[in-house]
């Protein structure tokens, strides 16, 4: 099959790989429908990497696929059900597995990381980490499954109130969701902060209330009384200097992007003297089902994310949009030829 693999740091490569198989009793073999381009995957293929990888493993943690092959004890699922996936596998007998915090596991596999991913045109998944869909719901929608997953986790810890201004750092994909699930929400007001024009318009179509360039920051305090936002979540990774400026005292700040290649200036008393709360947000914890259930409301205003829609072969195409800031969502089809439209 076809599959798009870490060469090795920085190098990615469009190559063929033995097709997957059922190992474990409890194993699905599913047939990948469609796959995206995240942020994380740019960092993974970056030198140095911002986001760390294995040598030789398939890329890809996005997918919708569809139950071909079932290992005998893989319950409640079926040969032609649409699954999407929780990439993250944890081990279920560590420490932080067995204290409900499996995000934090000490041997997680992580599929498109650390083992094969989704980038292919079949893929084998634990039962367990497979959510089953409806029939009727788009893959142009179930695709924002898994980074939706991990903004829902965000959002749990945050908390807003109805009302509340929150400042969204970055109009990447990530920052969108956010600005979109804030309103939806009940925040009173959305700020998006976004150097890119275009992405700055793409976070006003999202929902978004403003948008500003980054040093355009007194727009955030003179809508504020002065004061400063009530929330301030920063998806680029690098922000947060800027988040302790932007956030009112007794405020919380929301971390969630990452860049481990990224160092920041900070002095830490502003924290101390604001009395803000800081949370850090770590990949999706226990909301797949509530983002599944929400995307079965069939959200069409996702939609406009998607800006490519490529066969996987194309997969430099994409890279190079999601790389050059051109695209938002790109939709990589492993088993179609053709043209791509909108698709069920
Ligand atoms: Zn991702
Ligand atoms: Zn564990």
């Amino acid at each position: 099959m076809k599959a798009v693999i870490l060469e090795k740091i920085g190098k990615y490569a469009v190559t063929d790989r033995p097709m997957p198989q059922i190992k474990e009793s409890h194993d699905l073999l599913v047939r990948v429908d469609a796959c995206s381009i995240c942020g994380s995957d740019l960092h993974i293929l970056s030198d140095p990497p911002g986001y760390p990888a294995k040598e030789g493993v398939i890329l890809g943690h996005e997918m919708v696929g569809t139950v071909i092959k079932k290992g005998e004890n893989a319950a409640g699922f079926q040969v032609g059900d649409r699954v999407v996936c929780d990439n993250n596998i944890p081990c279920g007998r560590c420490y932080f597995c067995r204290s409900g915090k499996a995000n934090m596991c000490e041997n997680v596999m992580c599929l498109g990381v650390d083992g094969d991913g989704f980038f292919a045109q079949y893929s084998r998944i634990p039962d367990f980490a497979a959510v089953k869909i409806s029939e009727d719901l788009p893959l142009d929608i179930a695709i924002f499954a898994e980074p939706l997953n991990c903004v829902m986790s965000g959002l749990d810890k945050i908390r807003i109130l109805p009302g509340e201004t929150a400042v969204v750092i970055g109009a990447g994909p990530i920052g969108l969701y956010f600005a979109y699930l804030l309103k939806y929400n009940g925040a009173g007001k959305v700020i998006v902060a976004e150097q890119s024009e275009t992405r700055r318009n793409f976070a006003l179509e999202m929902g978004a209330d403003m948008a500003v360039k980054p040093e355009e920051e007194q727009i955030i305090f003179d809508d504020t009384a002065g004061r400063g936002a009530d929330v301030v979540i920063d998806t680029a990774g690098c922000c947060l200097p800027e988040a302790v400026r932007w956030v009112r005292s007794s405020g919380r700040i929301l971390l969630f992007g990452q860049n481990f290649a990224a160092q920041q200036n900070l002095c830490q008393s502003y924290i101390t003297r604001k009395e803000l709360t800081i949370f850090g947000s770590y990949i999706g914890t226990y909301s797949w089902h509530d983002t599944v259930k929400f995307l079965e409301t069939k959200p069409e205003v996702l939609k406009k994310m998607i800006t490519h829609r490529l066969s996987l072969e194309e997969f430099q195409v994409g890279y190079e949009a999601m790389k050059n800031k051109t695209a938002l969502e790109v939709i990589l089809y492993p088993n179609r030829k053709g043209e791509f439209d909108e698709s069920i």
